[in-house]
C-alpha cells in the first residue's frame, strides 16, 4: 500500500504547534509574535499568497502586519520600509514577497533583511548557516524545511545509508534541501538540467525530491520501488475536460503512475504546498524566541 502523504493535515499539525508555541512565549515572557508581509505592485497570484500568510499569522496569535505598496515604488522607498521593520521590536519576522516587480532588485533588498528577522530563509547569512550545517542558529527556507517535515516523518530524524536525490539546483529550494538532507546523514545527489541519465541517478533514490518546474516530468520507470517521492512542483496544464481554456495543477511526478512503485508520496496540489505557509509561521516564532532569548520549540 502506497501512502499518500495528506500536507493540509501536517501543515496543520504543525501549525497547532505553533499556535501553543506563540501562546506559551506570550504569557511566560509578554512577547508576541510579530509577521511583517510586504507587497508591491498588482500580481493577483502574488495578493492571494500574502492574503494567506497574513490571515495564518493572525490565527496563530501574531501580530500580523501587511504592508501594500504600489507598483510604482521606488528602490530606496522598499529599502526605507525594510530598515523601519528591521527595527521594529515588534516584529521579528519580515517577508517581502517575491517577484518583485521589475524594476526593483530583489536581491539587495533581501539582504537587507535582519538575518534575525529572514523568516523566508533567503539571505546569505542563513544560506551560509545551513550549508555549514548550523541548523539551530539560522532560518531555513520555508518550503525545504516544509519537504523535510515529510521526510523525518517517513524515515525518522537520522537518514544514515539512505540515497536521495534532488533534482534541481535553484538557491530557493534546491540547494537548501540538499543541505538539509546532507545534515540529516543522507548521500545526497543534487541533480540539474545538464545532469546525465537523470533517470538513471533518480532510480538510486530512496528519497526522490522533484523541483524543477517541469509538468509531470518524473515517470514510473524513474523510480525505485518503494522509494519515498516528494514532489515540489507547480505546473498549470490544459484541461479541456474541465472546460475550453480551463487548466489543472500537476507537479513534477507523474503521481498515477510513480505512486504505484513509491512507497510513499506527495500529491499535487495538497502536498508540500500547503506546508509552505506553516513553515513560515513556524519560523517567525522561532525568531520571536530567540529574540526573546529563549531555546525555540522543535
Ligand atoms: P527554478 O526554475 O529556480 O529551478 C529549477 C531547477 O530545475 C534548476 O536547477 C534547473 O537546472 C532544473 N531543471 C530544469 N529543467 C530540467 C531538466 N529537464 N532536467 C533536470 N533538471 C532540470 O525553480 P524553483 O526551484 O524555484 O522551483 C521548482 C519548482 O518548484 C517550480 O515548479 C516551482 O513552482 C515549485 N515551487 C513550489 C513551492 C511550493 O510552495 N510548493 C515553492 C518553491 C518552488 P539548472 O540549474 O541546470 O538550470
Amino acid at each position: 500500500m502506497t501512502t499518500i502523504i495528506d500536507g493540509k493535515q501536517v501543515a496543520a499539525s504543525v501549525i497547532d504547534t505553533v499556535k501553543s508555541a506563540s501562546a506559551a512565549l506570550e504569557k511566560e515572557t509578554g512577547v508576541k509574535p510579530g509577521l511583517a508581509v510586504v507587497i508591491v505592485g498588482n500580481d493577483p497570484a502574488s495578493h492571494a499568497y500574502v492574503s494567506s500568510k497574513s490571515r495564518m499569522a493572525k490565527e496563530c496569535g501574531f501580530t500580523s502586519i501587511q504592508h501594500t505598496l504600489p507598483e510604482e515604488t521606488m528602490q530606496e522607498e522598499l529599502a526605507r520600509l525594510v530598515e523601519t521593520l528591521n527595527a521594529d521590536a515588534n516584529i521579528h519576522g519580515i517577508l517581502v514577497q517575491l517577484p518583485l516587480p521589475k524594476h526593483l532588485k530583489s536581491d539587495p533588498i533581501i539582504q537587507s533583511i535582519k538575518p534575525e528577522k529572514d523568516v523566508d530563509g533567503l539571505h546569505v547569512v542563513n544560506a551560509g548557516k545551513l550549508a555549514t550545517g548550523d541548523l539551530d542558529g539560522g532560518l531555513v527556507s520555508c518550503t525545504p524545511a516544509g519537504a523535510m517535515v515529510f521526510v523525518r516523518r517517513t524515515h525518522g530524524d537520522d537518514l544514515s545509508g539512505l540515497n536521495a536525490v534532488v533534482v534541481g539546483r535553484s538557491n530557493l529550494f534546491g540547494k537548501p534541501m540538499s543541505a538539509l538532507l546532507l545534515a540529516a546523514n543522507a548521500t545526497v545527489t543534487t541533480a540539474h538540467s545538464r545532469t546525465k541519465d537523470l533517470a538513471g541517478v533518480c532510480r538510486n533514490a530512496d528519497i526522490l525530491v522533484a523541483a524543477v518546474g517541469r509538468p509531470e516530468m518524473v515517470k514510473a520507470d524513474w523510480v525505485k520501488p518503494g522509494a519515498t517521492v516528494i514532489d515540489v512542483g507547480i505546473n498549470r496544464i490544459p484541461a479541456p475536460e474541465k472546460g475550453e481554456g480551463k487548466s489543472r495543477m500537476v507537479g513534477d511526478v507523474a503521481f498515477e503512475e510513480c505512486a504505484k512503485v513509491a512507497s510513499t508520496i506527495t500529491p499535487v496540489p495538497g502536498g508540500v504546498g500547503p506546508m509552505t505557509i506553516a513553515m513560515l509561521m513556524a519560523n517567525t516564532v522561532i525568531a520571536a524566541y530567540r529574540k526573546a532569548g529563549r531555546t525555540p520549540p522543535k
